[in-house]
């Protein structure tokens, strides 16, 4: 039920709406100025309600349930705030908005922005777990529940997808990403799409804010925050193409980031705001600043204080500020004093209001606001369901060796009476959700051992945490031994804790924390059968396990339903079929380490002192980009191409057929990749082209094929502009960016 308010705010209100439909019924809706009522109200707003439309504040938010500040109540019915971040549920929304809607004004309706990044209050995996499932429709229905759960529950806006490309894990927000490599950009277009879903006025869906613009994911040293600096051809070819995708794809909002890029923050930035979002991209959204990102602008040192910080940013082409209170404070002097054009903060303010106007707020303010829906839609078996799908698709399976009797996986339960889980992550419930939790709640997942008592009710099945992430604690190693001896079969469920990855969470050492390599040690000696299970939010250097472990899984931060997917991956209920979205490295002295690295004009060669390699380390990862074990054994015939000598108007056609000579029927993802041999510019050594994510029966075939065209053959050339050269190419089938096949084929000359 919505709820029904009436003052003569309300009239006022219903006047702007009479006035709107009107509008609709003279088919003059969007004109060059777009709709009649933000014509009407901007002709009524005085410049402090247009910087209010400006302006994003969080609200409070303590442990016994939403508490408005003071300040953020009086600054929304003065209309000096226009937009509010980080509140939500249904009745504590329809609060704020009561009092913007009834006590403001002009009654402009609030946006509600929060950060729903893999799920709202049901918890899907991290994105990287998540990218690793290589499935199209998956991500996009994640995206697609996600923005309905917090749409249900009286958001409007959420600061997603982040689409960041990163190469360096010891960055901690590696986990929000979806990865290395420029192909899988597809993944931001699918996210805004599922976000978005075509429709902004669906009160099932929210306005998408495509961030961190731009090129967050490579600061220098993995440092969050620090400095970025690369070339323009790497920015434009490898970084740039996400947030192209998200923006084609219709992404209402941008978020800029909090680094420098050439020298300048992004916040600044006219040449990334206005000169390549605006005018290349054709972006007409709002542009937000990160938090507070314009107030540091001073500490970066390219404003003297934030009243020229404020300056800057709106003539880079900052729409709205976030948290700072920045414009707030300042933009009305700069205005006054001459500094800043009127018309300036117009157009940003238009922008605000064309977005509340497509999310419908104008039509009904409280369209994101029903008890009811919420209700039936928050933690609804729908959004389980997904989870479970999620978490077992995302979950990567690293090793499985063949022991005396075979593999250890899926597990021949019949021959284990006791199972005992030892490790942090046994038993919990919370940092299983990962960072970026939103209103995730560990009173709703599933532990491990929950689900594996769940999934095996005869079992004996014991649980201990026996080491904790980061304490020096031994006490309880020589009790988690004695009951490992006393087991069939051990798991070991170790990693990073929630807040180790995310935001503000860089490392130097990418170990298991704390002494959990010693306590693996001390039980992977106990000669009984043990599988590992890494929970964490990037890549760890796990070498070690990796020789020492029967079986070695890497969960990520599954999300609400982990114990459920991880008991039927072990069980053989659900067959593993993730791959790396990042590839793994040895040690941190390797990174960046990337599987679409460049030949060097001294590659590896051993027996060679002067080659390109290290003293103490090989060149290779330790698990490359695509990799990712199952249950079934896939088997690749040779790759046929329809010819070798294609035309720039031609179509090459490769195929390869797939067979599962296994016992167990599961996916596939089949990867195409390509290298441009000689060209005008060095190329990497493979790029990722194209996938098939198929799925096969025992004994079954089937044939996958990918068309290529001289578009997958494209670079930027010297004057950076996308090109492709005639000449030699291999093109690489196969299951992982180092296990493939390769065909040759060449591209003629220019007639
Ligand atoms: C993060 C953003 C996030 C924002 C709002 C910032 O610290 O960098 O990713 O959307 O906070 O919570």
């Amino acid at each position: 039920m919505k709820p029904v308010h009436f003052n003569i705010r309300s009239f006022i209100y219903i006047l702007l709406a009479i006035s709107f439909l009107s509008a609709c019924s003279n088919k003059e809706i969007t004109g060059k100025s777009g709709p009649k009522i933000i014509d009407s109200l901007m002709a009524k707003m005085t410049i402090e309600e247009k910087i209010g439309q400006m302006t994003l504040f969080t609200s409070g938010w303590d442990v016994t349930g939403p508490v408005l500040r003071d300040t953020y109540r009086e600054d929304i019915i003065n209309g000096k705030c226009g937009n509010i971040f980080n509140a939500h549920t249904v009745a504590y929304n329809t609060e704020l908005q009561r009092i913007a809607v009834e006590e403001s004004r002009l009654g402009i309706p609030l946006l509600f922005g929060y950060d729903v990044i893999h799920g709202y209050k049901t918890i899907f995996p991290v994105p990287i777990g998540e990218a690793c499932s290589w499935d199209t429709v998956l991500i996009e229905k994640s995206a697609r529940l996600a923005a309905k759960e917090a749409a249900a529950a009286g958001l409007n806006w959420t600061f997603n997808p982040m689409v960041d490309i990163s190469r360096d894990p010891r960055w901690g927000r590696v986990s929000e990403g979806s990865g290395e490599d420029t192909y899988l950009s597809i993944i931001a277009r699918l996210k805004v799409r599922g976000t978005q879903n075509g429709d902004l006025s669906d009160p099932f869906t929210l306005a998408a804010c495509v961030k961190h613009f731009a090129a967050y994911g490579a600061p220098q040293a993995g440092r969050d925050y620090a400095t970025v600096d690369m070339s323009m051809r790497v920015f434009r070819e490898i970084y740039l193409p996400p947030y192209i995708a998200a923006i084609d794809a219709g992404a209402a909002t941008v978020m800029t980031s909090f680094n420098e890029l050439f020298g300048v923050p992004a916040t600044a930035s006219y040449f990334l705001l206005t000169e390549v979002l605006r005018n290349e991209l054709n972006f007409k959204g709002v542009i937000v600043t990160d938090y507070t990102s314009i107030n540091e602008l001073v500490p970066h040192g390219v404003a003297k204080d934030e009243k020229e910080a404020a300056e800057l940013a709106l003539k880079a082409g900052v729409d709205m500020d976030m948290q700072g209170a920045v414009y707030y404070n300042y933009l009305k002097e700069l205005v006054d004093s001459g500094k800043v054009d009127l018309e300036l903060i117009n157009q940003s303010v238009r922008r605000v209001l064309q977005l509340k106007y497509d999310l419908g707020l104008f039509k009904d303010p409280y369209l994101y606001l029903d008890a009811m829906r919420e209700k039936e839609v928050v933690l609804s078996e729908e959004m389980m369901a997904h989870s479970l799908e999620a978490a077992q698709k995302s979950i990567v399976l690293l090793e499985n060796k063949v022991g005396k009797t075979g593999k250890l996986l899926p597990l021949d339960i019949s021959k284990y009476k006791k199972i005992t889980v030892l490790g942090p992550l046994a038993d919990n419930k919370l940092d299983i959700l990962g960072s970026w939790m939103a209103a995730g709640d560990q009173s709703n997942s599933v532990s491990l051992s929950e689900g594996l008592k769940r999934k095996f009710p005869d079992k004996n099945i014991q649980s201990m945490e026996g080491v904790g992430f980061m304490s020096e604690d031994r006490s309880a190693f020589p009790g988690s031994l004695a009951l490992a001896k006393s087991s069939d079969l051990i798991i070991l469920a170790l990693g990073e804790d929630y807040t180790m990855s995310g935001e503000a969470a860089s490392r130097t050492e990418l170990d298991l924390p704390g002494i959990q390599s010693e306590f693996a040690n001390l039980i992977l000696d106990s000669g009984k059968p043990v599988i590992v299970i890494i929970f964490a939010g990037r890549p760890l250097t796990i070498s070690d396990l990796s020789q020492k472990a029967d079986a070695l899984i890497y969960a990520w931060q599954p999300g609400t339903r982990t114990g459920d997917a991880l008991a039927d991956i072990l069980s053989g209920d659900f067959n593993p079929s993730a791959k790396l979205a990042i590839t793994f490295p040895y040690n941190v002295g390797q990174i960046p380490i990337y599987y679409s690295m460049k030949n060097t004009g001294r590659p590896y060669l051993e027996e060679e002192k002067y080659t390109s390699k290290y003293l103490d380390s090989p060149n290779e990862p330790l698990y490359p980009f695509g990799y990712g074990l199952g249950y079934s054994d896939f088997e690749y015939s040779p790759i046929v191409i329809n010819k070798s000598l294609i035309s720039e108007k031609d179509t090459l056609i490769a195929k390869v057929i797939i067979k599962n000579t296994g016992k167990y029927a599961g996916e596939e993802v089949v990867q195409l990749y390509i290298r441009d041999m000689v060209g005008s510019l060095t190329r990497p050594l493979k790029e990722l082209k194209g996938f098939s994510k198929i799925y096969l029966k025992p004994g079954e075939s089937k044939e996958v094929v990918f068309n290529i065209t001289v578009s997958d053959l494209k670079f930027l050339g010297q004057d950076m502009k996308y090109i492709y050269e005639p000449g030699d190419f291999m093109l690489f089938i196969g299951r992982s960016s180092m296990d493939t096949s390769e065909a040759e084929f060449r591209l003629k000359n220019k007639k």
